[in-house]
């Protein structure tokens, strides 16, 4: 009976998040010391493999209005919203990995469960109407393949975070930019931000502002000793990092 009550306890501390804990999320998979490519899908099963809480992708959309994985607007030399993705595959990372859509790259994270899908929606540099349509496309997508509590998306464009949430009262969006306070991230009813550490090392009182809101924070791109200490000290609930191998070795010391 004892034990019960302790088990009780002791899980419900967790998930009142007492022991909550930062979380690692690879940016752009875990690439740097695997030497992958970023955003392949080698460097995906790179970040399950490592068991890291999620691991973080970049989606733009093809003249065709194919969503595909890439951090750059260009895929070695082809700009990607002026390119077919027929046009976007005569290209190969080095791996011998041609540019994946982004539903054959969630179809692969799927695969498991361990690592959480954090999918960046890239902005459009041809027009706003070209980035909301992204936004939909991305949304339809994640909804067909059942995947509303595996992905979680990020965006700088507010617009696009803001279609999200009015398209959906649920899925989880957190925004980029830096430039929303915690009451205006709450107003719009978003899960919560990712900001450049050098945003909250300006403004020190932010992530206390923004967990008093129960909003989520997230840092990029964290991958000094330095800064991995400051965030772990400060209790930011996720560092998103190119050193997922540093910073797992740093919050098990
Ligand atoms: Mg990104």
């Amino acid at each position: 009976m004892k034990k019960t009550i302790l088990l009780i306890t002791m899980t419900s501390l967790f998930h009142i998040g007492l022991f909550a804990q930062t979380e690692i999320i690879a940016h752009r998979g875990a690439w740097k010391n695997t030497k992958l490519p970023q955003n392949s899908i080698a460097s995906l099963d790179a970040a399950v493999e490592q068991n890291l809480w999620g691991s973080e992708f970049d989606v733009h959309l093809t003249k065709d209005d194919v969503l595909v994985v890439n951090h750059d607007h260009d895929f070695y030399g082809l700009e990607i919203e002026e390119h077919t993705l027929a046009e976007l595959r005569t290209k190969k990372h080095p791996n011998g990995e041609v540019i994946p859509t982004a539903e054959e790259y969630l179809v692969h994270g799927l695969k498991q469960k361990g690592t959480k899908l954090i999918y960046e929606l890239k902005a459009s540099k041809i027009s706003k109407e070209r980035t909301l349509k992204s936004t939909e496309l991305s949304l339809a997508l994640v909804k067909k393949l059942k995947a509303t509590k595996m992905v979680e998306f990020i965006a700088f464009d507010w617009d696009a975070c803001l279609k999200f949430r009015e398209l959906d009262k649920k899925i989880k969006i957190h925004y980029l930019n830096g430039d929303k306070t915690a009451a205006e991230v709450k107003a719009a009813n978003l899960t919560g931000v990712d900001y450049h550490f050098k945003i909250y090392k300006k403004n020190p009182d932010w992530i206390k502002e923004f967990k008093a809101l129960k909003l989520k924070t997230n840092v990029w791109t964290v991958n000094t000793q330095e800064d991995m200490d400051y965030f772990l000290q400060q209790e930011v609930d996720f560092i998103t990092t190119d050193e997922p191998e540093l910073l797992k070795t740093t919050i098990q010391k």
